[in-house]
């Protein structure tokens, strides 16, 4: 019997399944950790629904994350859509007895011209949704994978058309449920806040200056974000019987109520329809990677929406990701390239999560102590512009807060 071509088709298919990897979940992660696998030549297995194109939030995205969209062909399409955030304020609305005073962040302190873009979800996931589908190296089912087969050298997807994908890397892109990371045994430490985000959009009679503010409250925050024009965005976080009281307010109402909060520092305010409900929560996964599967966006973090950090994050996982996947080429699914994944994620992903839950906390306590630190912490940042000017660093790329300061020490 000649074994040469049987040799030879066995080589092919090791070939083609060390080259391929499977990204589970067509959120915005999915969609992005897709594009950048496949523009890191790996082909890809995309598995998911169609993109949600209802999606009436909007998505404050930080410069790296923008230059990780503009190498992937998708930030010229959508950057007419979006509008520059060139200054950040915090402004404590607690009412409490310790209250802090504005603190104000300027793009320009530290030489940017814009901290980043906030653009609508429709037109993101509709511009990532469209270069997916003009990317020859991706192939999209949309299905959803039914059951996981971890074995030690490869995942296999089982889907709910009947059919079956596998490869050595399975990318979980599938949001804060995960099943590709229940199926890799990786447990998660989950805590419900006892709140909800609010979240529309509104016009206002006076310019943004393409400024946002977030005023914190004794629920959470209440986060106003430019939009191109006189339009924002807004992300109220309240008790969540509160936010189904807002909701079924009347346009004219709720617009009254939002211009009282933001003391009418936007003139008149006028609410848009479309009003979306989000039930907080955090979650904390144990590990970020193992059998055969690597964590990204929701799936590796969930934290309550302040500060403007989720999908920069998740932006950052893929980034990380690509970056082991590239050095481990002959099997980026292998236990060290996982290994190295995890060890590469796991400060990022922990100081973030801890700082955006414990700024929750302290707005949600009635402790002294907590409002005496949040204070503290603002007023120091207020009235220290190097520290400011670390933090805004810090909070674009993580690590570059810290090259400016040795930088500057040096000199
Ligand atoms: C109110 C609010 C405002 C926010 N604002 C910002 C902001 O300004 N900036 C920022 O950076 N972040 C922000 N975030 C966070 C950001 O929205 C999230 O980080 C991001 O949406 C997470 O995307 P994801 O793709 O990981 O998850 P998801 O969007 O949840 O996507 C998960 C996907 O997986 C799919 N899926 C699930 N199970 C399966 C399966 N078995 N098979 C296949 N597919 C499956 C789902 O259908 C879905 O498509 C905000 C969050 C909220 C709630």
């Amino acid at each position: 019997m000649d074994t040469e071509p049987f040799l030879m088709s066995n080589l092919a298919q090791s070939q083609e399944l060390d080259q391929r990897v499977i990204v589970a979940g067509t959120g915005p992660v999915g969609l992005i950790a897709a594009l950048a696998f496949a523009d890191a030549g790996f082909r890809v297995s995309l598995i998911g629904p169609a993109a949600n194109i209802q999606d009436g939030r909007t998505t404050a995205l930080m410069n790296p994350a923008l230059a990780m969209l503009d190498r992937l062909g998708v930030l010229k399409p959508l950057a007419h859509k979006a509008a520059p955030l060139k200054v950040m304020r915090i402004v404590d609305a607690t009412g409490r007895l310790i209250r802090s005073p504005v603190v104000t962040f300027r793009a320009s302190e530290i030489d940017e011209h814009r901290f980043g873009l906030n653009m609508p979800n429709t037109v993101l996931n509709q511009t990532l949704a469209d270069t997916v589908a003009a990317q020859p190296a991706i192939e999209w089912r949309k299905s959803l994978v039914s059951s996981w087969r971890l074995e030690a050298d490869r995942a296999i997807a089982a889907l709910s058309d009947g059919h079956e994908v596998e490869s050595r890397l399975a990318v979980a892109a599938d949001g804060r449920l995960s099943q590709a990371r229940q199926a890799a045994g990786i447990a998660v430490s989950t805590r419900p806040y006892p709140q909800a985000a609010l979240v529309l959009n509104f016009t206002h009679t006076s310019d943004h200056a393409f400024t946002s503010t977030e005023f914190h409250t004794e629920t959470g925050p209440f986060t106003q974000v430019p939009l191109p024009g006189k339009r924002s965005s807004l992300v109220w976080v309240v008790k969540p019987e509160t936010a189904q009281e807002l909701t079924a307010l009347d346009n004219e109402t709720l617009s009254m109520r939002i211009e009282k909060k933001m003391q009418s520092m936007l003139g008149r305010v006028t609410v848009e329809s479309g009003r979306q409900i989000y039930p907080l929560s955090a979650a904390t996964p144990w590990r970020f990677a193992h059998n055969r599967v690597a964590l990204v966006g929701e799936a590796a973090h969930v934290f309550p929406p302040i500060g403007a950090q989720g999908l920069n994050l998740g932006i950052r996982d893929i980034d990380d990701l690509i970056g082991v996947a590239q050095q481990n080429r002959a099997d980026p699914g292998s236990a060290n390239a996982l290994a190295a994944y995890d060890f590469k994620r796991r400060p990022d992903i922990l100081a973030r999560s801890s700082a955006v839950n414990l700024l929750n906390m302290t707005l949600l306590s009635d402790m002294l102590p907590a409002q005496m630190a949040r204070s503290a912490g603002l007023d120091v940042l207020r009235a220290f512009a190097p520290l400011r000017a670390f933090f805004m660093r810090e909070g674009l790329r993580p690590g570059s807060g810290f090259s400016a300061v040795t930088g500057a020490l040096r000199k």
